[in-house]
């Protein structure tokens, strides 16, 4: 048996002493059995993968494109769904796959990767039409000139707008929902090759299928979203027990409509796991005059990333990085930096280098009046596994009110982790059994989970946290008989109900 040493115990994750066992564990003592293939053992075109490096998969086609929304991209989309259709192989749609759990991928299919570059603002109805492969940063670029904003999308730019759409994701700006309900029409190939306009008026129930749907519905090509004017904000720091984060989180934005954006963070140090939050809330700056351009992170977030980086395995730096964050991050920070800033950033800044490690992230969405419980589940639960957590971010999401697959069929208090995960065997297995774990508690707590991460939710639990997948999938086969669009995640969850 091993000496445990305050070292050792400082290599594990472990939060508090006398929870579990296997925290004293350094996860030396396992062996690590396979190590995944990375990209680097797979050298082909074909072979492709998505972010979190562990779903390498041979296609028998991949296209990329680059064309507006107009006649001759339907073209091409048409003629490559109408060769798989024939050939009877899956037909996926993506932009910058970086969901991880292959949503974006299929064995022996076709993949086409949309990445265009147009958007049409309406300032009058404070929409824009924009191609389904844009990505926010190009939207961002483009808003910026004009006075305006996203009004919702995720913490991160590198995305597309329709992938945004079909996994319904979520950022800081509040007090909205989800990307969807800020999306007010669409256009979508379907199996058949015919076109269809989708919205809240018109196919109604395609639209709120296509809503966080995984492209099992069909191809966006294009949408008309919603913009915010974008204004220069400042920021407000409070620090507060986190089990008392959801309520204070949905008083402050009660109290104070002007709010535009919000976040809390999480102590993740072994001696303070989960037990401190810092509340960061945004509201627009006295003066609004000359807005500067929209400007990204810049030195202070690679400066932060670097230490980031240096938590996996330390806990001496992970309590270095909450203090900064606490207490000089408030000091050092601009007293006022536009929405548009705030939103451009690349998931660069989060690169960890090391290639036998990968970033997994996960999310729960629980009511606020219930994250006290949640707070506790996580201290069950993450510090006896092997997974090193660096990072949790808290968010706001109001009801969705739209889509079929809804995680948020209430105000929800979205915890968004960061776990890097050893590129293993017993990495993947510790991972799945720490994700099932956190799921039956968060399901407890009536709460959910997120779907374009990694597959390790139970079948039971799946259909638990999203009870209308049944009608859904039913829904599905009547509109693609041949199911031609089909993904892991069909694969794994829908296939068989
Ligand atoms: C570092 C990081 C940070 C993240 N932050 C957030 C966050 O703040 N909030 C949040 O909610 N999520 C977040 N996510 C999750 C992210 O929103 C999803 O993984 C999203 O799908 C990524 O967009 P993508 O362009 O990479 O999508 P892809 O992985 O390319 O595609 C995702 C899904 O959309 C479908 N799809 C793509 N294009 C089309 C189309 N034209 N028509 C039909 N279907 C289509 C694909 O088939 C697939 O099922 C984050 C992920 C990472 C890796």
């Amino acid at each position: 048996m091993k000496k445990f040493t305050r070292r050792s115990l400082l290599l594990g994750t472990g939060a508090s002493v006398g929870v579990a066992v296997s925290r004293y564990l350094s996860n030396e003592d396992i062996p690590h059995g396979r190590w995944f293939p990375s990209p680097e053992d797979t050298p082909s075109k074909l072979v492709l993968n998505d972010a979190s490096l562990l779903n390498p998969t041979k296609v028998a086609k991949h296209l990329v494109v680059n064309d507006d929304p107009g006649e001759k991209l339907v073209t091409a989309l048409r003629s490559e769904l109408n060769e798989a259709r024939a050939a009877r192989r899956p037909f996926v749609a993506s932009a910058a796959r970086h969901s991880m759990g292959a949503q974006s991928l299929a064995e022996g299919g076709s993949a086409v990767t949309l990445d265009q570059n147009w958007l049409e603002p309406d300032t009058a109805s404070g929409t824009y039409r924009v191609a389904a492969g844009m990505r926010w940063n190009q939207v961002i670029a483009q808003l910026d000139k004009i006075g305006f904003s996203p009004k919702v999308m995720q913490s991160n730019n590198d995305f597309g707008v329709a992938s945004t759409f079909s996994v319904n994701a979520h950022g800081w700006p509040v007090p909205w929902s989800a990307f969807g309900s800020t999306v007010r029409s669409l256009r979508l190939m379907q199996a058949d090759g015919e076109m269809v306009t989708c919205s809240r008026s018109e196919n109604a129930d395609l639209f709120a299928m296509t809503m966080g749907g995984y492209g099992l519905t069909g191809v966006i090509t294009d949408l008309d979203v919603e913009m915010e004017r974008n204004a220069r904000l400042t920021p407000t720091y409070e620090i507060m027990p986190a089990k008392s984060f959801g309520i204070k989180l949905v008083a402050a934005l009660k109290d104070d409509p002007k709010i535009q954006m919000a976040y809390g963070r999480l102590d993740v140090t072994i001696d303070g796991f989960f037990d401190e939050a810092l509340m960061i809330t945004y509201t627009p700056s006295a003066d609004q005059q000359e807005l500067p351009p929209a400007s990204g992170s810049g030195f202070l977030s690679k400066a932060a990333g670097h230490v980031f980086r240096r938590q996996v395995g330390s806990d001496r730096v992970k309590g270095l990085r909450w203090y900064v964050e606490k207490h000089i991050g408030p000091r050092v920070a601009p007293e006022a930096v536009t929405r548009n800033s705030l939103i451009n950033e690349p998931v660069a800044t989060l690169d960890d280098g090391d290639p036998k490690r990968t970033d997994i992230l996960h999310e729960y969405f629980v009511s606020p009046y219930r994250f006290a419980g949640f707070i506790e589940a996580c201290q069950d639960v993450i510090p006896s596994s092997y997974q090193q957590l660096l990072n949790i971010t808290l968010r706001y999401v109001d009801t969705d009110k739209d889509s079929v697959l809804a995680y948020a069929g209430e105000p929800r208090i979205a915890a968004v982790m960061l776990f890097s995960q050893e590129m293993s065997v017993r990495g993947e297995h510790d991972m799945a059994r720490m994700t099932q774990a956190l799921i039956d508690r968060t399901l407890e707590l009536d709460g959910s989970y997120y779907l374009p991460y990694r597959l390790h939710a139970t079948d039971a639990q799946f259909q638990r946290a999203y009870s209308r997948a049944p009608e859904f999938v039913s829904r599905k086969r009547a509109l693609d008989p041949g199911l031609v669009f089909r993904n892991a995640l069909w694969d794994r969850y829908m296939a068989k109900l």
